[in-house]
């Protein structure tokens, strides 16, 4: 006997429906079913045309048309503002922070003479000016691990107005590689102007490890990286201004997708990256002893000569970055190692200074943090040996704090925890200074 077909959604035979539709392996739906469908998501469908919809992907597929014209307001800020903005978090660094602050200034400025933005900051441009086009300066920072090249982006990022994203370069790859496409370095900046993709063109990247997209080496023919210099040509076309297909959810593009166009003309782009081994190449053309990112023997009487200072075009090329990249990326800072001095300074005096950041914690637990002078100059002096920057100065202090945040809680007695350098060698228990 031929088997009964039925609906696999209510249950209905073929007999009892007008249609049943076939699907695989003896799946079916019936007309009705289907039509319950149709109408529950056509509900769907004018419930979001009316109130709009929160989901990444929805956001993406309806951009109001409006939009298209919609000039901005960014309340600009003057480079001497964005300067002290980012004195109150990062330590030194001079020129990386006058660099930036000046080329987000020029930036609103760009903004305000295309006609994209009101940044307050339009004064009136005399006639023979009027048709010049300002090319925008894009950045790149030179540092070592550790230095405050991703806090100088993120303490910006809190200053600024225009949509700001933060982009990591190597976990970009060419296309047909297993990775992320440049694109969503895009899908970033949109997500941090809400969606909006005008604003989002008028907006800021800070793209890390930039140095991890270099070829391995400088001599093309016989051995590259191809797809290091796959993900720098991908770049440079953003860099330099194109139209990007952005897929909205992220990830890999396929064929079949739609894409969210945006145009990267007016987007600053800010690299930044460690450069390990970039100061034997500049050695080598300037023919020095060479000292780079160093600091002297640990014993820091104050900064070194920082070879990277005499940083060319040339040697970043030699590192492996292609020529056109370079060229489009005409401002470099470098920035320096930090000295036992600075890495103190870190650990105390910055807004969102370590310690402080520690002592806020204990101060919950109602107990005060004392860190002596002694205790603070053996930490300084031990990250400085690590080498890595003030990275080292979390992880030392997390393990120093680690028992007195664990005990603290049921200290009810307790007013006073006091840190010295004998603690920090474990050479000795903290004091606890009763109420
Ligand atoms: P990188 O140069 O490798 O990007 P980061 O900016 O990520 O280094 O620094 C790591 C952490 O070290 C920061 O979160 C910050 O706490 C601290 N730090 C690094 N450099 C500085 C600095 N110049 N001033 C203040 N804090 C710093």
């Amino acid at each position: 006997m031929a088997k009964l077909n039925k609906c696999s959604f209510c249950g209905c035979s073929q007999f009892e429906v007008k249609r049943l539709i076939a699907g695989d392996e003896g799946v079916f739906i019936c007309d009705r079913c289907v039509a319950m469908c149709v109408e529950a998501l056509s509900q769907e469908f004018s419930e979001f045309m009316q109130h709009g919809e929160s989901s990444d992907e929805a956001n993406l597929n309806v951009i109001d048309p409006q939009q298209q014209n919609e000039t901005f307001k960014f309340g600009c800020k003057n480079p001497t503002d964005i300067r002290e903005m980012l004195d109150e978090y990062i330590i030194g660094q001079e020129m990386a922070k006058k660099t930036l602050s000046v080329a987000v200034y020029n930036h609103y400025k760009r903004l305000s003479s295309e006609g994209i933005a009101e940044t307050g900051c339009e004064q009136k441009i005399p006639d023979d000016l009027r048709d010049v086009e300002v090319e925008k300066s894009n950045i790149l920072l030179v540092g070592p691990t550790g230095c405050g090249k991703t806090l100088l982006a993120q303490t910006l990022a809190k200053a600024l107005d225009v949509p700001f994203a933060i982009a990591d370069a190597t976990t970009l790859t060419e296309a047909g590689y297993v990775g992320e496409d440049v694109e969503n370095i895009i899908l970033r900046l949109i997500q941090a102007a809400d969606y909006n993709v005008k604003k989002a063109e008028c907006g800021i990247v800070y793209v890390d490890e930039i140095d991890k997209i270099g070829r391995t080496t400088d001599n093309v023919s016989i051995s590259r990286d191809v797809s290091g210099e796959g993900v720098q040509q991908a770049l440079l076309k953003m860099l330099e201004g194109t139209i990007c297909n952005v897929p909205p959810k992220g990830g890999r593009k396929h064929p079949e997708q739609e894409y969210i166009k945006v145009d990267t003309r007016n987007i600053l782009f800010i690299c930044g990256g460690a450069f390990s081994d970039l100061e034997k190449i500049v050695k080598e053309r300037v023919g020095k002893k060479v000292l780079g990112f160093n600091v002297d023997d640990g014993q820091s009487k104050g900064k070194s000569e920082n070879i990277l200072h005499s940083l060319q075009a040339e040697d970043l090329i030699k590192f492996g970055l292609i020529p056109e990249f370079v060229g489009r990326l005409p401002a470099v800072s470098v920035l320096d190692d930090l000295t036992k001095e600075d890495l103190k300074n870190v650990l105390l005096s910055t807004k969102n200074a370590i310690i402080k950041q520690y002592a806020k914690l204990l101060a919950m637990d109602g107990i005060k943090l004392t860190i002596t002078d002694d205790a603070i100059d053996e930490i300084a002096e031990h990250a400085l040996k690590m080498k890595t920057g003030a990275r080292a100065l979390r992880s030392t202090l997390e393990s120093l704090m680690l028992d007195i945040m664990y005990n603290a809680p049921k200290q009810q007695d307790v007013a006073e925890v006091i840190v010295n350098k004998a603690v920090f060698l474990k050479e000795a228990e903290p004091t606890f200074v009763k109420k």
